[in-house]
């Protein structure tokens, strides 16, 4: 069999094409938005990620892990040896509960934490509940967030609503997630935060969304400097356009057809694609000597 025919044997099917390539149908939702409402529905790895036994025994928080990036993140942890702990916001329970039973056959635990991480209290305990749970905490993912484009361009129509919600997702709670967590995590332990293409080129329908996004890639190398006396590596992912259940439950309909296009890769990505980075920079091996840096996933469009 020739080197060609061989390459051909790992092609996608028409269906996986389809899948993957973009062009989907126009579709809306209301925030969260469900994994089970989307045509197509996302590829999360789960007939693909083959684990290699890369994160033996770890204990992983993964906040917003019901869906999108996040449930990606969870499948592929699980089939690395990891047991994980999610959370998610409570309407979200159907999505939670499909994470959990993908982490189950993979032989591993899944710890499901509804709650909104808005709230202080909340968002604390969420972290004491995982790491007592799991008997511990190796890897945080700060992963939950929030945008809002369905209006009109421009700083003059983020009402202050919608402010409040991007800020306090995004932000606060990803503060009081770290500071909790650093009660649990030890030596050899990492964080790996999500911010986005929207941190280095963005667009001004999320003019506030993309604010946070570059605060976070700040405060990643910024705790890089602080923790890494405590040998713990601080990361970040920033992903391009990712085909999830954020897009279709806050974006204007009439964008989702054309949605990724505008990426050198000509499509928007698929979270199963985003799992390679997380684990990569979770793996206390492949990753010990990289903190502070932010990794980008956005089929092709710049990171510097
Ligand atoms: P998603 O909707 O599947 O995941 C986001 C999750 O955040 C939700 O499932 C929800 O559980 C959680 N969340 C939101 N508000 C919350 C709250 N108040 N309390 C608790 N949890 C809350 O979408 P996704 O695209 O997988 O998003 C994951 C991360 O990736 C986000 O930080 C997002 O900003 C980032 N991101 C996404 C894209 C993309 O194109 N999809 C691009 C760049 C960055
Ligand atoms: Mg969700």
């Amino acid at each position: 069999m020739s080197a060609h025919e061989e390459q051909s044997q790992v092609d996608l099917t028409a269906e996986d094409k389809a899948t993957r390539d973009g062009g989907f149908p126009e579709q809306e939702q209301q925030p969260p938005g469900l994994t089970t409402d989307m045509t197509p529905v996302p590829d999360h790895g789960e007939e693909s990620w083959t684990g290699r036994d890369r994160l033996p025994g770890m204990r992983a928080l993964i906040t917003g892990g019901d869906s999108g990036i996040g449930r990606a993140v969870a499948l592929a942890f699980a089939r690395e040896g990891c047991d994980v702990a999610l959370s998610y916001l409570p309407e979200e329970q159907s999505d939670a509960d499909d994470v959990a039973s993908w982490v189950e056959k993979a032989g591993r635990r899944c710890i499901l934490l509804p709650g909104d991480l808005r709230d202080e209290e909340t968002a604390r305990r969420v972290v004491d509940d995982a790491a007592s749970q799991l008997g511990g905490l190796d890897i945080l993912v700060n992963n939950a967030g929030f945008q809002w484009a369905r209006r009109e361009a421009g700083i003059e129509s983020v009402t202050t609503e919608m402010m409040d919600r991007v800020f306090t997702t995004n932000l606060y709670g990803l503060f009081w997630v770290t500071q909790q967590a650093l009660k649990h995590l030890g030596r050899g332990a990492s964080i790996i935060n999500v911010s986005s293409i929207q941190a280095y080129d963005p667009s001004a329908s999320l003019i506030d969304y993309a604010s946070t996004k570059a605060a976070i890639n700040n405060l990643t190398v910024n705790l890089a400097a602080e923790l890494g006396p405590r040998g713990i590596r601080v990361n970040c992912v920033a992903p391009g356009p990712i085909w999830t259940p954020l897009q279709p439950a806050t974006r204007n309909p009439d964008t989702i057809p054309g949605f990724g296009e505008d990426t050198p890769l000509g499509r928007p990505g698929q979270p199963a694609e985003l799992a390679g980075a997380f684990v990569f920079l979770a793996s206390p091996q492949e990753a010990s000597y990289v903190s502070g840096t932010v990794l980008g996933v956005t089929g092709g469009r710049a990171v510097f």
